[in-house]
């Protein structure tokens, strides 16, 4: 079985990713899966994952593998896993990274309105999503291990709310 570990660029997804690795859990990113099948394509110099493409080459697997990135719930998956973070700690983190403003609200505005949440509902069957704004890496880590041993039903999707977040943009 797949599962997916999706969220808004900066949410820790990659960051949890390390962490589930260390502790034996079978991790590839969609750009690695996406290479693997072929499923890439360079437009006007960038690298475009072909998510359609590369959702008919997974098959069905016994064994279970992580599949990391912000596209990962499009692909086939028994398990959503949906990182959130606060819109301002995103702002931080993505402003670190040397993001334009405009990449930075443009994220920040995907965040705030739930954008993964939405295709998610649509795409997966079960979808659970955590919140990290105050949690470590390795808090985040484990939370994602309790969710695959189980505990799906405590991080039920639509509880999280930035809209008050958004208020303060105005
Ligand atoms: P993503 O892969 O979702 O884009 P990253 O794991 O690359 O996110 O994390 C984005 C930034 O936030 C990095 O600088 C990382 O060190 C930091 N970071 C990630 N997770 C946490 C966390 N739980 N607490 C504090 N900082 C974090
Ligand atoms: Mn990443």
């Amino acid at each position: 079985m797949y599962i997916a570990l999706t969220g808004t660029p900066g949410t820790g997804k990659t960051s949890a990713a390390k962490i589930l690795a260390e502790r034996g859990h079978i991790i590839k990113t969609v750009l690695e899966l996406a290479e693997q099948y072929n499923a890439t394509e360079t437009v006007d110099g960038e690298v475009e994952i072909d998510t359609e493409k590369l959702f008919g080459a997974l098959g069905e697997i016994d064994e279970i593998i992580i599949i990391e990135g912000h596209l990962a719930h499009l692909l086939p998956n028994g398990l959503c896993i949906i990182l959130r973070s606060h819109p301002e700690i995103l702002r931080k983190r993505l402003a670190e990274r040397k993001y334009s403003n405009e990449k930075v609200m443009e994220n920040l505005e995907a965040e705030a309105i739930d954008i993964i949440l939405t295709e998610a509902l649509e795409a997966c069957e079960i979808v659970c999503e955590l919140d990290t704004s105050e949690l470590t890496a390795e808090k985040t880590a484990e939370a994602i291990e309790r969710i695959m041993n189980g505990e799906a039903d405590k991080y039920p999707p639509g509880k999280i709310d930035w809209s008050g977040a958004v208020m303060d943009w105005y």
